[in-house]
């Protein structure tokens, strides 16, 4: 593992908050306050209340916010983004144990809207991955057509495209027909 667990868990948040964004490859994934609380339980984002519009909207303009961190020019550029976000809301550090997840930080105020927790939270990890010199790692896919966010965990940072059953294998099937057509004369 490259980062600690609950900065992997944070990191895949992220990249799911940006990715919710209409785009060319996707419409809106967080349209309503339905989508909204699926996305929370499907990260465990724990001591959220009852959700609201003015939740909803808050989370819309925070991806906004996160998305340029995903290449950004410089790491100066990233950390002023990632700056931002972790002074959004006042930042609380405790141990915490919930959801069956072994022991790891939070960084959110008890009683924090669920915008201020994943500013914090999520800013917290990207401030983890730009401070171990990492920030390369924090892609946008490589597919011409395609602008989802990515994080490359793998070893030898070998990762190019959101989703490789999707992109990758678009792509080299456009690759290999684009082969086909050269080879075949006339
Ligand atoms: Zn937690
Ligand atoms: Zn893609």
């Amino acid at each position: 593992m490259l980062f600690s667990h609950d900065t992997e868990h944070s990191l895949a948040c992220v990249v799911d908050l940006v990715n919710s964004e209409p785009s060319t490859a996707t419409d809106e994934l967080l349209g309503d306050l339905e989508a909204l609380s699926r996305f929370v339980e499907r990260h465990a984002v724990s001591e959220v209340g009852t959700l609201t519009d003015a939740d909803l909207r808050a989370v819309h303009d925070l991806r906004a916010r996160i998305r340029p961190v995903f290449g950004a020019a410089t790491d100066g550029r990233a950390a002023e983004i990632v700056n931002g976000l972790v002074s959004e809301a006042p930042v609380t550090p405790r141990l915490t144990a919930h959801d069956g997840y072994p022991w790891h930080v939070h960084y959110f105020s008890p009683g924090a809207g669920l915008a201020e927790h994943l500013a914090v939270d999520c800013g917290m990890a990207l401030a983890h991955v730009i401070s171990l010199g990492e920030r390369d790692r924090l892609r946008t896919c490589e597919a011409p057509d395609c602008d989802q966010v990515l994080v490359d965990l793998s070893r030898n940072r070998s990762k190019r495209y959101c989703d490789a059953r999707t992109c990758g294998n678009r792509l080299h099937v456009a690759a290999y027909r684009e082969r086909r057509r050269a080879e075949t004369p006339g």
